[in-house]
């Protein structure tokens, strides 16, 4: 059993991972200011032993007493709409949030885990990319807020392992979907479902021949924890590589949820990636993990959800 702090606890991604390490018997420190994540993703949490939610910005100083074993640094908002409102912030949290938690994990003597992105990669020119890839991101686009605060946190975190000898995972996510994401969250999938489900035009941005590959939520998650759990200190790609364009997607999701909704086209955002696929050699021959959930099983069981929410 070990004590583990996650920042962003009550966000999409780490509401399923607070829950999961309480499945498994760890003590769950969820740090969350509530940006972009809803108490309501962790209030079924709050009666389970073990489990503690502390409201605090985590690009300030973080204290927590006691001993921890772990710190895994989910904070950030994730969503471009989210991120593209909120600039500062993101640059904030992707660089001091992550100096305050790294420094939080050399303090108590715990592993540390930077929940990096795809983005790093930027609007790729090798497809399918490998952790090897250095990326094509533009600094000093609108995304870039993003892709180079997560770029700085991967770079701050190297050096943590290199200088102090910090034990580090480099987690490196792409595009996970699931219940819990917000109804107004803006990434792709809950966009979709939600018109679908709400008999509203379905919003393809640009002409949908853009890609992207999607993974569904508890894949991700048992990913993330083999990546914890190893040996390997990454960057290592978690993500599912069945490649779908964006048109696809409308297809399916009007498919899974049987409605009759429209598709219209919108301005493609500026500096949107054109191609996404992981590759995930390595994931699968040093932790031996693969996604397991296909898309149109993920749509069906986030479908579900989001009737059950949205009454
Ligand atoms: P999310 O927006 O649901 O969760 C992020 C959480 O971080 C929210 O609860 C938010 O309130 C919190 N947060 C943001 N800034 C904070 C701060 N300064 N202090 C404390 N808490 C703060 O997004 P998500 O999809 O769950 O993403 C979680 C992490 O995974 C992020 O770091 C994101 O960059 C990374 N990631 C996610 C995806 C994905 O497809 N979901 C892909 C790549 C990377
Ligand atoms: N997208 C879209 N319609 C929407 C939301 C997003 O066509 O309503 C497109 C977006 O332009 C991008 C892809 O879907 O090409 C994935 O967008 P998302 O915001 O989910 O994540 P990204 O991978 O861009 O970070």
């Amino acid at each position: 059993m070990a004590r583990v702090v996650v920042t962003g606890g009550a966000g999409f991604l780490g509401s399923h991972l607070c829950e999961t390490l309480l499945d498994r018997g760890d003590e769950v420190l969820a740090v969350d200011n509530l940006v972009t994540g809803d108490v309501g993703n962790i209030e079924h949490l709050f009666a389970r032993p073990g489990f503690t939610f502390v409201d605090h910005d985590v690009s300030t100083f973080i204290w927590v007493p006691g001993p921890v074993d772990v710190v895994l640094h989910f904070a950030s908002p994730a969503s471009p709409v989210d991120y593209l409102e909120m600039p500062i912030q993101t640059l904030k949290v992707g660089s001091l949030g992550t100096h305050n938690s790294l420094g939080l994990a050399k303090a108590k003597g715990a592993r540390f885990m930077l929940a990096s992105t795809s983005e790093v990669y930027g609007d790729p020119q090798v497809h399918p990319q490998p952790e090897t890839y250095w990326g094509h991101v533009n600094p000093v686009g609108p995304r870039g807020v993003y892709d180079e605060a997560k770029r700085f946190a991967e770079a701050m975190t190297m050096a943590y392992h290199r200088y102090h000898g910090l034990d580090v995972r480099l987690l490196r996510i792409f595009n996970t979907y699931g219940p819990r994401m917000r109804a107004q969250d803006g990434r792709v999938v809950s966009n979709f479902l939600v018109q679908a489900l709400q008999g509203k035009p379905l919003t393809i941005y640009g002409d949908g021949s853009q890609s992207r590959s999607f993974c569904y939520v508890d894949d991700e998650v048992r990913g993330i924890l083999a990546l914890l759990d190893g040996d390997v200190v990454g960057p290592v790609n978690i993500g599912n590589p069945d490649e779908f364009t964006v048109r696809e997607l409308a297809e399916l999701v009007l498919e899974v949820t049987g409605s009759e909704s429209e598709v219209v086209h919108e301005p493609l955002p500026v500096d949107d990636p054109g191609q996404r696929q992981p590759d995930i050699t390595l994931a699968r021959t040093a932790l031996g993990w693969q996604p397991r959930v296909a898309l149109r099983e993920g749509l069906e069981r986030t479908a579900a959800w989001f009737r059950r929410t949205l009454g």
